[in-house]
């Protein structure tokens, strides 16, 4: 009974269902667990224990999730991992915090990321330092690294996490979870803090695939307040996944992604097991080529800034947040107040967005990563009419040390198996595939499917988590 922070949602549903304990007892557990071990890691930013345990109360039979600090929740902080939105209170509920408490879960917690989302490590948040639970000299990933901290490390039954080029799936790989980019669309955003709209999803961190497919289940759906969610029916993604087989699956391996003076050996002997497993188990292996894949990493640098300069102009020290002290007029409350409020990552993102926007260099850059954004998005087109899936690493290295990437561009290079499939808007995830030898460190492996083929990839990852364990 004391240790119910370790349960995955399908467990303590089912616990719950049975009446062995209640959302009370479980909030409690998680509440003893986050007492004994955020000093250490650093999973939450803040933890409004009462307010929990009040829902708790009123949703007996509701499971507890950890929210990413930049998910509104109604009445509590959402700072985004930035100073300039200290002290900011949410006045309503995101829907997807509707969603959940309509489908019998409540949220938990706020847990910390890098600073509106821009990074790889969460060392970009102003608010805290969080740690790997596998490793404390590590990072846990980012920019949700406080969502796959709390799920590695026991301090949640599951999480929600964002993705906008990688934000779920790498941090998951790092810290031994399951996480869900759900194609673009599929989840609604309203009331998730944009930073590059034409790219953010909102998707489920958890212990088992199961898990995702039950929460994703929730999550999903039309929103008549976010216009790129359409009106398709949410498959109960639970009972889909039941009987998942790998026999005949076709499993596409891009060559583009094998191929990199970058990978680590460990990540890469982890991957050929787990396609050695795949065979085994009926797979069918076809190698093939996404050949745009080299432009990504330059059309994401170009096209997530652009929107995120524009999405961050509403932090002005009016409207929300940090206001400067030091202002004497209102042009000087705009800048003051951002200079002091943004750190580093955001205003190089924020300069680099406005420059390729900037007219002059508009048809330069954006107009024509936009135009490389389309080949990308066709050459996954095109590869899912030959496979059903492709198997990809997540990352292209484990955990690494906190404080070890010093350099901007070291740090984005982690995103090199994620960003292309952001760009495209189709569904991915990241699996737990093993450890490295030596480090002990845990490995992920990315599996990407078409748009809305969100039953087939979370099929594919169930059959894979059965032949891995
Ligand atoms: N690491 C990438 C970035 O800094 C992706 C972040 C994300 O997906 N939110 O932009």
């Amino acid at each position: 009974m004391s240790e119910l922070y370790k349960l995955g949602i399908a467990e303590a549903r089912e616990g719950l269902e049975k009446g062995d304990f209640t959302s009370e007892d479980i909030v409690r557990s998680v509440i003893g667990r986050y007492r004994e071990k955020n000093a250490d890691i650093g999973a939450y930013v803040t933890f409004d224990e009462e307010g929990a345990l009040e829902l708790a109360r009123a949703n007996l039979k509701a499971v507890p999730i950890a929210v990413k600090d930049l998910i509104n929740v109604r009445g509590q902080p959402c700072t985004c991992g930035s100073k300039i939105l200290e002290g900011y209170v949410s006045p309503y509920d995101a829907t997807v915090i509707s969603n959940m408490k309509a489908n019998g879960f409540i949220p938990c917690g706020r847990v910390n990321m890098d600073e509106f989302a821009m990074g790889s490590s969460t060392e970009n948040s102003a608010l805290a330092v969080t740690r790997n639970p596998y490793d404390l000299t590590r990072v846990p990933g980012g920019s949700s690294g406080g969502s796959a901290a709390a799920v590695g490390g026991d301090m949640c039954i599951a999480a929600l996490g964002t993705d906008t080029g990688g934000s779920i799936r790498q941090p998951a790989s790092f810290c031994n979870c399951v996480g869900i980019k759900p194609s673009y669309g599929r989840v609604s955003r309203y009331g998730v803090t944009a930073f590059a709209s034409s790219l953010d999803q909102v998707g489920p961190m958890t212990k088992s695939v199961r898990d995702s497919a039950i929460l994703l289940k929730a999550l999903a759906g039309h929103d008549r307040m976010d216009g790129t969610t359409p009106d398709e029916p949410v498959p109960d993604y639970e009972r889909v996944i039941e009987g998942a087989t790998m026999k005949g699956v076709k499993i596409g391996l891009p060559k583009e992604y094998f191929n990199v003076s970058g990978l680590d050996s460990e990540v890469k002997r982890i991957t050929d097991e787990a396609v050695a497993k795949c065979v085994a188990a009926g797979a069918e292996i076809r190698e093939v080529s996404l050949p745009h894949t080299e432009y990504a990493m330059a059309v994401y640098y170009i096209i997530a800034p652009a929107e995120a300069s524009a999405n961050l102009a509403r932090f002005d020290g009016v409207r929300y947040g940090h206001r400067s002290d030091k202002s004497v007029d209102v042009y000087s409350l705009y800048t003051k107040s951002r200079a002091e409020g943004f750190g580093p990552e955001v205003k190089r993102r924020i300069i680099m967005g406005t420059y390729v926007l900037s007219s002059g260099y508009y048809d330069a850059y954006y107009g024509r990563a936009q135009k490389v954004r389309t080949l990308i998005k066709r050459d996954f087109d095109e590869v899912f009419r030959d496979v059903d899936v492709l198997l990809t690493p997540c990352a292209p290295t484990p955990a690494f040390k906190l404080g070890e990437l010093q350099d901007p561009l070291t740090m984005y290079l982690n995103d090199l198996y994620t960003i292309p499939s952001a760009l495209a808007g189709v569904c991915a995830a990241s699996v737990p595939a093993g450890f490295t030898a030596g480090t002990n460190l845990p490995v992920g492996v990315q599996f990407i499917c078409g748009g809305f083929e969100e039953s087939r990839l979370l099929s594919v990852c169930k059959s894979f988590e059965e032949i891995n364990s």
